[in-house]
């Protein structure tokens, strides 16, 4: 075994734990491939949110084995994440190219699973330690100077279409210490971004000092060399005004917050088991963007959950229109194993919910372009991505708010870089910078 290539699926939070499974790897000798069909151990890191993920990972697995019968690699195949907890031992039957299945409570039993393939076995680690064994220093992060720090692993909510519960467990908060000794050591290499992640980021609490999740931001945002500071993702019900008037005292705090509502009407959330009304979450966002004026809100949305009637949905339009979120995650319900949604009546047709979800998009990307032609003028500090994905002539990265900003390549620019910008057009999905010399003392300032 000499190279592995981790495939990835999913939120930042698999991000991370792909970058975690690359450390333990890394740290038995194995270096990077380019890509499955060349490696020696091929590792996909699922996710299980929505059906048509799982479905993706049973054809990946079919080319996998195609490609082992014909080139002789991937050698070992592993499945982890989500969906590796909840299938489990059964994935094994079901598929004859894994070796093992690896649940994301177990990362660092990798090595162990690897060991028993070694010696013949096909195995199946699933469930979680008590100890989480979170190791900051066995991470493959690579080069980049926007990093994720896991702050609170798990969840507890238990909202009732969801599956994070059951396939990343009950919450456990690390440390502040150990989050804020990380932080040091991140910005001590190439890092300028720290992205903080948790399902429920805000619900964090130190199992130390009981700190909570606004002294979390502001220990991490005093950390001399971070640049930026952002978090992802917050639940309605765990802001408190104390964690509010934190937020607006946080140094080098970005301006994007990911506050995902669900539905508009009460009567949804409440099937959802959310634990706050349409009413609460205004009411939130009042304080949020009172605290921090420049504050860009985006959100997630599922269309078309069990009984949502076309007034329900109304509803949730209605809430978009007024709060005006900068960016919008729309799903279409989708039943997941174990949940109790899965089992409820009034299950909406396919079309309908189809129809209910291009209308919400129709709306969010008039809401979309109006806000981001309101950006025009603004000077923006960016961090640099790379060339954008269209045309090697322009470069893109994310200003302070999590906006793509798309702007001329300079000679000599970098990924990683901060390229300061005005911004000179928008669309719907990005913005079109120009570059602007010299400093600007703050990390967008408004031009008028
Ligand atoms: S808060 Fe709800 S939606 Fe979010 S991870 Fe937990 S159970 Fe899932």
């Amino acid at each position: 075994m000499r190279t592995y290539f981790v495939e990835t699926w999913g939120c930042q939070m698999n991000v991370l734990d792909s970058q975690r499974l690359a450390g333990v790897l890394e740290s038995r000798g194995l270096r990077p491939a380019n890509r499955s069909e060349e490696a020696d151990v091929a590792l996909l890191n699922t996710c299980s949110v929505r059906e048509k993920a799982v479905q993706k990972v049973f054809s990946r697995l079919g080319e996998l084995r195609q490609a082992r019968e014909v080139l002789g690699r991937p050698r070992v195949v592993g499945l982890c994440g989500c969906v590796a907890e909840q299938e489990g031992r059964s994935l094994l039957a079901r598929s004859a190219v894994l070796d093992f299945v690896l649940g994301p409570g177990r990362v660092a039993q990798l090595g162990w699973a690897l060991d028993a393939v070694t010696a013949g076995e096909r195995v199946a680690v699933t469930g979680f330690s008590p100890t989480q064994d979170y190791d900051a220093h066995l991470i493959a992060r690579g080069e980049g100077a926007r990093q994720y720090v896991t702050v609170i692993h798990g969840c507890n909510q238990h909202c009732t279409f969801c599956v994070v519960p059951y396939t990343r467990g009950h919450e456990a908060s690390r440390p502040l210490h150990e989050i804020v000794r990380e932080v040091e050591s991140l910005v001590a290499g190439d890092a300028k971004e720290i992205a903080l992640l948790g399902q429920t980021v805000n619900a964090y609490r130190c199992p130390d000092t009981r700190a909570d999740f606004g002294e979390l931001l502001a220990a991490v945002g005093n950390v001399a060399g971070v640049w930026r500071v952002q978090f992802v993702t917050s639940h309605p019900k765990f802001f408190t005004d104390k964690m509010i008037a934190n937020l607006s005292r946080t140094p080098r705090l970005g301006s994007y917050l990911h506050l995902p509502f669900q539905s508009g009407s009460d009567t949804v959330l409440k099937r959802m088991h959310r634990g706050y009304t349409r009413d609460g979450y205004l009411e939130l966002v009042g304080k949020l963007r009172a605290a921090m004026p420049d504050v860009t809100l985006s959100t997630d949305v599922i269309v078309g959950f069990p009984g949502e009637t076309e007034e329900d949905f109304e509803a949730t339009l209605d809430l978009v229109s007024r709060v005006r979120f900068g960016q919008l995650y729309g799903f279409l319900f989708s039943p997941r194993p174990q949940t109790p949604a899965a089992r409820y009546a009034g299950r909406v047709a396919r079309s309908v919910a189809g129809e209910r979800l291009h209308r919400l998009f129709a709306l969010q990307n008039i809401v979309q372009f109006e806000l981001n032609q309101s950006l025009i003028g603004r000077r923006v500090e960016v961090l640099v991505d790379g060339p954008a994905k269209r045309g090697s002539e322009s470069w893109q990265g994310r200003g302070p708010d999590n906006r793509v900003v798309n702007f001329p390549a300079r000679q000599g620019v970098r990924r990683g870089e901060v390229e300061r910008v005005v911004v000179t057009g928008a669309t719907a999905h990005a913005l079109l910078g120009a570059r602007v010399a010299g400093e600007f003392g703050g990390s967008q300032v408004p031009t008028a």
